[in-house]
């Protein structure tokens, strides 16, 4: 890898992801390696804790969000014994 290839960020989970956008932001280039061929079906984000949201309403993302959100029921949340994760 050359130098002027950028930041290499290895994975791109939420950490990975919320690097390499602050990264571009500030018009640092990056190379984005994930092993994955794609995105996981499973859910990771079923609830977002106050804490990250204020984060992400500190990196501006905050609305996407909540735009992107689906409000689950207590009931709806309690009742999925075979989610696959
Ligand atoms: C079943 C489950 C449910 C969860 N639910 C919630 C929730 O509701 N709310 C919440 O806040 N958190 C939840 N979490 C926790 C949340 O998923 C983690 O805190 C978060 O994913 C951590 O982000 P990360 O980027 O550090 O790691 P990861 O999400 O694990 O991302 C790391 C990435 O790096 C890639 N990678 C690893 N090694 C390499 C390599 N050598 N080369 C290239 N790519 C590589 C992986 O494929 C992966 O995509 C849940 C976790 C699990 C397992």
């Amino acid at each position: 890898m050359h130098k002027e290839d950028g930041v290499a960020i290895i994975g791109a989970g939420p950490v990975g992801l919320i690097v390499a956008h602050e990264l571009l932001r500030r018009n640092v280039p990056i190379r984005l390696v994930e092993k994955r061929p794609g995105p996981s079906h499973a859910t990771r984000a079923f609830t977002l804790h106050a804490r990250s949201m204020e984060m992400f309403e500190h990196i501006g993302v905050a609305h996407r969000l909540e735009e992107a959100r689906q409000r689950v029921s207590a009931r709806r949340a309690a009742c999925q014994p075979d989610l696959d994760v």
